[in-house]
């Protein structure tokens, strides 16, 4: 199989982690890569027949746009409490346990205590957060408007990720034709050639722009709104993707907050505090710690050192102990007055600001299992204390998802 072997210009945690994010971003011919961190380079291989004059191109024009970031430095780190735990394979265990089934690439099904678990996080969110703020709920559409993710200056930072939704041309013989080739030769991709309608919706990569747009042209009232949703999320991630730690249709629940800018910075830092008595709480080994997305295009740098500089994202990273590393489960975000401006949302007739904090749910059970284990008896008193209550009350057989 063809390959290249290319010299890393950076060898720091964060330049790595962005590398290995965008990578398979670069052809849809390259088949898998290796990052040699000893030896300082990266090996990628390609499809037969890929043009790899090309493919040289593509692979340094990444691995130079990643280079120019100030990484390196030291990450600002809120809270800390680690924990030495053993190495723990959840995801294996939950096959095992019929806790979970994947239904395709990034999609998975939970059930049995997984399922439970995470119903516990909403219902913690929703008790501690939401009550907190006196979040006001709104339900979404999954599906959000492309031209609203315009606006959002959504596609111009991640591409990448983006999971569009289609349908068939409204075409008596287009119907048929497409309806005909399934029954005759089962359903393919190649059927759909030719036969889609213009694309107008996507799978919403994020639960909060609804609340913006839903509240376009309105003057608030001092000091603004807080709003909670849940939200089943697309972001597709190419070969990165990994069943519940990075999934492709996955859940979040966020607290949302529009308004003057100390009720948005106010509130994001209690909602803070809580988060960091939630983890004292569980137990769990994590850090609270200032970050930035893993912005895809090429002005990754300025976005990246922007939202480092000003802390306008921070992530409660929990530690996954079988991968010898860590995942974001939980992430607080600032966006001055983008989205008031974007919206022509106003309080007292000036730009509203507005902030988020969001909850990765199927991480949240990911994270909690690799740390603690598939038995509740021996979980930390607290989250052993709070799941027992939870499911003793019946309530997660039902009700606990109708929201999603
Ligand atoms: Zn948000």
């Amino acid at each position: 199989m063809p390959h290249l072997v290319v010299k890393l210009p950076n060898t720091a945690g964060e330049y790595l982690a962005q590398v290995r994010y965008a990578l398979p971003f670069v052809s849809e011919d390259l088949v898998a890569y290796e990052i040699r961190e000893s030896d300082g380079e990266v090996r990628v291989e390609f499809r037969d027949g890929a043009d790899m004059q090309e493919m040289k191109t593509r692979v340094d024009r990444l691995l130079e746009r990643y280079s120019t970031n100030e990484f390196g430095l030291k990450t600002k780190v809120n809270f800390e409490q680690k924990r030495d735990l053993p190495p723990i394979d959840a995801w294996a265990g939950m096959l095992e346990r019929k806790w979970a089934t994947p239904v395709g690439e990034g999609h998975a099904i939970l059930r049995g205590p997984a399922a439970q678990l995470m119903a516990l996080i909403d219902h913690k969110v929703l008790s501690v957060f939401a009550s907190e703020f006196q979040a006001e709920l709104e339900i979404f559409p999954s599906t959000i408007r492309s031209e609203t993710l315009q606006r959002c200056n959504h596609f111009t930072s991640f591409p990448e990720h983006m999971d569009f939704v289609a349908h068939l041309k409204p075409d008596l013989d287009v119907l048929k034709d497409f309806s005909t080739a399934c029954r005759d030769e089962g359903w393919a991709p190649r059927h759909h050639d030719g036969r889609m309608s213009v694309n107008d919706f996507a799978i919403s990569p994020s639960c909060c722009y609804h609340a913006y747009e839903g509240m376009e042209g309105w003057d608030l009232e001092k000091p603004g709104r807080s709003i909670t949703a849940i939200l089943g999320c697309h972001r597709y991630e190419g070969s990165n993707h990994k069943y519940l730690s990075r999934l492709r249709a996955f859940t979040m629940r966020e607290v949302i907050w529009v308004g003057q800018p100390p009720f948005v910075i106010n509130s994001r830092a209690r909602s803070e505090a809580l988060i960091e008595q939630w983890a004292r709480d569980w137990e769990l080994s994590c850090t609270l710690e200032a970050a930035n997305d893993m912005f895809f295009t090429d002005d990754f740098s300025v976005k990246a050192s922007f939202q480092r500089q000003q802390e306008a994202k921070r992530e409660l990273r929990m530690d996954i102990p079988s991968e010898g590393g860590s995942l974001s489960v939980f992430s607080s975000n600032f966006h001055s007055t983008t989205f008031g401006k974007a919206f022509g949302i106003t309080v007292g007739g000036r730009p509203a600001t507005s902030g988020c904090v969001g909850w990765g749910c199927e991480r949240w059970v990911y994270a909690l299992l690799s740390q603690f284990g598939f038995d509740p008896a021996q979980w930390p008193a607290g989250l052993r204390e709070e799941y027992r209550e939870f499911t003793s009350a019946g309530f997660p057989r039902k009700a606990a998802t109708a929201a999603v």
